[in-house]
């Protein structure tokens, strides 16, 4: 079969490639067989591939075919399966390797695995992802899709089961409770619409001028109370507005970039709780930071990686209510032969949210 073949150096090329069967693999006998319908980009697959040499992450140990973010059907089951059946529609975990006996793992935070680094032994950087018609992935990892959720829409579960690690799980956000999101990519629009199932108001979200013209509408059409495009607006002025001059409860920064760490412990009313989230796939971002508002404000600063199985069911069922939509956040799919551009799209296009490739 042909797959999108990500190599140790971080570059990626289609190649043939041996179909996976079951058995084969570190899972066995808890292993599926999948017919990938659709494997989208993340920020994490076009990292290795958009960048300058030196900056990229270290890729896989061996050559593996890349994609994570995976929806499809199964096929087969190993023996030992009893969680799916063939002809279930699927959504994959990203599977990262955990030890299942540390204090984390015990709790069920196998995410922060004391004895696995969160950036290592992930399972599609050591048995091979879903840039291809094939993939095996292990029970445990996979969720049955309702009726209502398409595989098309499946392909945004991922980043809906980090948001709502990011929103429930860590930050226990509730009702009446005043949100900001700094930063309007898919990941920021998912953030967006859970803060409001929540029932979060108000909320605001912010971009900058790449986002002008469909991140920040669509924001808006997904419900925010105030979009701010901070190359033409004050932030700092607009939350102060919006919030009655506190300042926010829960600020999530979600870009990235030292700039955006700044406003969001600026923004954050006293006694705020501020999520540092983004720049998490380029390896975070160093700042000097002024502790002064940390210490005066009383401020709570959270971190976050991945999710766990809870993150998922919960993503799961919030998808399936409608209480978060994931079809407009899918912009565009291509064929795997399509690749390149594809990969070009997610990496620079400023009117795209996700993208998936597809088996030709
Ligand atoms: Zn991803
Ligand atoms: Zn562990």
């Amino acid at each position: 079969m042909k797959g999108l073949v990500l190599y140790p150096d971080g570059h990626y090329a289609l190649d043939d490639v041996p179909e996976p069967a079951l058995g084969q693999g570190r899972y066995a006998p808890h292993d599926v067989l999948i017919e990938v319908a659709y494997c989208g980009i993340c920020g994490s697959d076009v990292h290795g591939w958009h960048v300058s040499e030196g900056t990229r992450l270290a890729g896989p140990a061996k050559a593996v075919v890349g994609g994570h973010e995976m929806s499809g059907t199964v096929r087969a089951v190993g023996p030992a399966v009893t969680r799916v059946k063939p002809g279930d529609r699927v959504v994959g975990e990203i599977v990262t390797n955990f030890c299942g006996e540390c204090v984390n793992c015990k709790a069920g935070k196998v995410n922060i695995c004391v004895n696995v680094p969160p950036k290592e032994g992930r399972i599609h950087y050591t048995e091979g992802g879903a840039f291809a018609r094939w993939v095996t992935w292990p029970d445990f990892a996979l969720h049955v899709l309702p009726d209502s959720v398409s595989l098309e829409a499946a392909v945004l579960m991922e980043p809906t089961a980090g948001s709502v690690h990011c929103l429930f799980e860590r930050l226990e956000v509730r009702a009446g409770e005043s949100v900001a999101i700094l930063g309007p990519g898919a990941r920021g629009q998912l953030l967006l619409q859970l803060a409001r199932a929540a029932g979060a108001r108000p909320t605001l979200i912010s971009g900058v001028q790449r986002d002008a013209r469909v991140r920040l509408p669509m924001a808006e059409s997904l419900g925010a109370d105030r979009v701010v495009n901070i190359d033409e607006e004050d932030l700092i002025a607009a939350a102060r507005e919006l919030t009655g001059g506190q300042g926010f409860d829960v600020v999530v920064e979600n870009a990235g970039v030292a700039s955006a760490v700044e406003q969001a412990i600026e923004i954050a009313r006293p006694g705020g709780r501020v999520m540092i989230s983004g720049g998490g796939i380029r390896g975070g971002v160093t700042i000097p930071l002024h502790t002064w508002p940390v210490i005066v404000k009383e401020l709570t600063l959270y971190g976050e990686i991945s999710h766990n199985w809870s993150s998922w069911n919960t993503a799961v069922q919030m998808a399936a209510r409608g209480q978060v939509r994931l079809e407009p956040l899918l912009t565009r799919v291509y064929p795997l032969s399509e690749w390149e551009q594809g990969f070009s799209d997610a990496a620079v296009g400023d009117d795209v949210m996700r993208v998936a490739l597809r088996p030709d």
